[in-house]
């Protein structure tokens, strides 16, 4: 089979020369071992930070070892009981076009209940992220103004959604007029701002949110999200998401300083990690699936086929190529 290594650790941008393929023999799987394909594979913006050889809450990846992220495989032969030949599966896995896993944190998924890459997005680390972080740090209360950055990407166009089915005002800022209408004609928000054409995006978010910000999702961080700061209100709630807009820096980014702004309004802002929120898991998850099943909460994926484009989908992710939940089928 095919395997991607990291070939040498960017500096700055990322590109193709990062990775390096390779052909590998697979063994056989061992008692209690499985024999999997894969079929579709998740690339996140996180695992630009894992490119990098420095301290984070996951391990870097190391220079000619795979790059893994979720992946979900089919069981081409299993040692397992509680496995089949014909089951899908998912978890973290190097990305391989066959390999040997374990069955250490897998789950199975079900192919009847939602199409399989759905369970790389809304119904996997995506869902769960919006979900977990807009309740647990949002703390959402009805006809709130929230406020989305990256919305209309895979976590911030279901923010929105689940958003607008809590009673809120939503508001979301993308990159391309394009994203602008898709944000407000499938995904229900109110207003939208692309950041990429408004001269003034202070002005911009005050005309949008004219009552002022109570909830800011954050997954972009950098100068958009200090003119956010500037409206936000007394008692507003920050989710540190994600920090896109940084994650090519080399240098630490020159920043206005936004403290002012947090100390007057008395406003909480708190880093966020999906998997701190493991006990409610369960819960999000049957939340995300009945209101997929009523068609309230709807998803856009970008769907990019072969193995072999799995480096650049992931590069694509930093220029905005696509809408909702970026995926590879193999
Ligand atoms: P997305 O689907 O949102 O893809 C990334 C998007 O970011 C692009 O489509 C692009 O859209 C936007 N973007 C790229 N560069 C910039 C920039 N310089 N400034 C502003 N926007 C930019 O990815 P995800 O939904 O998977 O992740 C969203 C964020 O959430 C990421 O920062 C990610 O790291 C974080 N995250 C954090 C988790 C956690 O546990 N803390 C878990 C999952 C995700 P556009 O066209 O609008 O520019």
């Amino acid at each position: 089979g095919q395997t991607i290594l990291l070939n040498n650790r960017p500096e700055g941008t990322p590109n193709l020369g990062n990775f390096k393929f390779e052909e590998q023999s697979v063994g056989d799987p061992q008692e209690g071992e499985l024999l999997v394909k894969s079929k579709y594979v998740s690339v996140d913006p996180y695992l630009r930070g894992r490119m990098n050889d420095t301290k984070s809450y996951v391990p870097p990846f190391e220079v000619g070892k795979p790059l893994t992220s979720g992946i979900i495989a089919e069981v081409i032969e299993s040692k397992h009981p509680d496995y089949k030949a014909g089951d899908y599966v998912s978890k973290v896995m190097p990305w391989k076009t066959l390999q040997v896993i374990t069955t250490e944190d897998l789950h199975k998924v079900d192919a009847s209940k939602a199409p399989l890459s759905a369970y790389l997005g809304i119904l996997g680390m995506t869902g769960l992220t919006a979900y977990t972080g807009l309740t647990e740090i949002g703390k959402p209360k009805e006809n709130e103004t929230l406020l989305v950055s990256g919305a209309a990407g895979a976590v911030g166009s279901i923010v929105g959604q689940i958003g607008k089915l809590l009673g809120l005002r939503v508001v979301g800022i993308a990159g391309s007029d394009e994203k602008i209408n898709m944000l407000k004609q499938n995904f229900n928000f109110d207003a939208g701002i692309n950041y990429k054409t408004t001269d003034d995006l202070t002005a911009a978010i005050k005309e949008h949110c004219p009552e002022g910000v109570d909830i800011y999702f954050d997954n972009v961080g950098g100068e958009i999200s200090d003119a956010v700061l500037y409206h936000i209100n007394k008692y507003a709630r920050i989710i540190n998401c994600g920090a896109i807009a940084v994650y090519n820096e080399t240098t630490i980014p020159k920043s206005l300083s936004v403290q002012p702004f947090l100390i007057k309004n008395s406003a909480l802002m708190q880093g966020f990690i999906v998997s701190n929120y493991a006990s409610k898991f369960e819960e999000a998850i049957a939340q995300l699936a009945e209101w997929l099943k009523q068609e309230k909460l709807v998803y856009t994926e970008t769907i990019v086929e072969g193995f072999e484009n799995i480096p650049q989908a992931f590069l694509d992710l930093f220029d905005g190529k696509n809408k909702g939940k970026m995926i590879i089928k193999i």
